[in-house]
């Protein structure tokens, strides 16, 4: 168990006997576990697939229409659970790594996008004859807090080729293949994600339709990448909400595992004048349509499934909302002591005004 989890445990008995006394308390938060936000799956908690992962068709997944497809137009892409799984599997690459162009094909990436977004600033001049003017030196590691790549330059001849020296590179944590420059979930949703890829039920089976996507700001049409288009998604009722948008890459949300279901969801709080309200532990709606089991688990946009993202760059938003999820809107954010080894962190560098590409 580690400090975060201690210290949710030690605020949920103190607030829980809390309750226990006083039952207008206990009715306040028993509401709020029902909440709207606490209905949305949060982007922690769900896979993602991206339309423009490289992988797809190479090594995962059937392109029904492949001519279409070398074409560069649209077709349609069948991907079995285990298909998704692979896409899903965080990847580690250890040290002492792979050469660039290789790292791409492992994560599903264009070589230029690794290198223009996921690898080191001061990398990406490439080497230089000296480092007093800042460039790398060959054989040195470069790393950068944020950043999940780590690289070093070689002599081309050690990889048997001629001219620039290679970018060999590594990865510092688990990548999240689907996630924006490879980031997984902040570190207070704990490690579990690395092995989310493992609930996929192998036995499902998608049929997608994948589009290309077109390169914003040139005359050209050229094409950039692939776009899904959105089957849309089954809701708690049974009814087919279809949807068709374009999306970069559609999730299939997991179900919460929050603290109430972890200490028992059967425990009921004292309400007086009612026979007890028994806890609800996060189960939203739209996680449970999404849950294992019953075939339910389902690929669909943000849109579709109100995928909410936190962000941890300045207020207090994202360490709240974390809170209220793993707690299941039980506890909230102020009730719960930080652990010592959490700061807000900003998943790009901002740089010019520029957020980073969307991909
Ligand atoms: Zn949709």
């Amino acid at each position: 168990m580690d400090e975060l989890d201690g210290n949710l445990l030690e605020a949920w008995e103190r607030v829980w006997a809390r309750c226990e006394a006083d039952p207008d308390e206990a009715r306040r938060r028993w509401l709020r576990s029902g909440n709207k936000m606490l209905k949305r799956p949060p982007r922690a908690w769900c896979l993602s697939v991206r339309a423009s992962d490289h992988r797809i068709g190479q090594t995962y997944g059937y392109i029904e229409d492949e001519q279409a497809w070398r074409r560069g137009g649209a077709h349609a892409v069948v991907l079995d659970g285990w298909h998704i799984q692979e896409l899903c599997r965080p990847v580690f690459i250890p040290k002492p790594g792979v050469l660039l162009k290789e790292a791409a094909a492992i994560l599903g990436r264009d070589p230029a996008t690794l290198a223009q977004w996921w690898m080191p600033e001061r990398a990406k001049r490439g080497p230089g004859r000296s480092r007093r003017d800042g460039s790398v030196a060959l054989f040195e590691e470069i790393t950068e807090p944020g950043r999940v790549l780590g690289v070093r330059f070689e002599p081309a001849r050690i990889h048997r080729s001629r001219g620039v020296p290679k970018a060999v590179v590594w990865t510092e944590r688990a990548v999240d293949p689907g996630a924006d420059c490879g980031v997984g979930p902040h570190a207070l949703w704990g490690t579990l994600w690395h092995w989310f890829y493992q609930r996929v039920d192998e036995g499902m089976e998608v049929e997608l339709e994948r589009v290309p996507r077109k390169r914003q700001g040139t005359a050209r049409d050229s094409a950039a990448g692939w776009s899904w288009v959105c089957p849309g998604r089954v809701d708690e009722r049974g009814r087919r909400n279809p949807c068709g948008r374009l999306a970069h890459r559609l999730y299939l949300p997991l179900p919460m595992m929050t603290l109430g279901r972890w200490i028992g969801e059967r425990r009921t709080l004292k309400v007086a004048g009612e026979a007890g309200l028994h806890w609800r532990p996060g189960q939203a709606a739209g996680l449970r349509a999404a849950g294992a089991g019953g075939g339910g688990m389902q690929l669909a946009c943000a849109r579709c499934w109100q995928v909410r993202s936190q962000t941890f760059t300045n207020d207090n938003g994202g360490w709240d909302e974390v809170i209220g999820y793993l707690s299941g809107g039980f506890l909230y954010g102020r009730e719960v002591r930080k652990p010592d080894w959490f700061g807000y962190e900003r998943k790009r560098r901002r740089k010019g005004g520029k957020e980073g590409r969307r991909d």
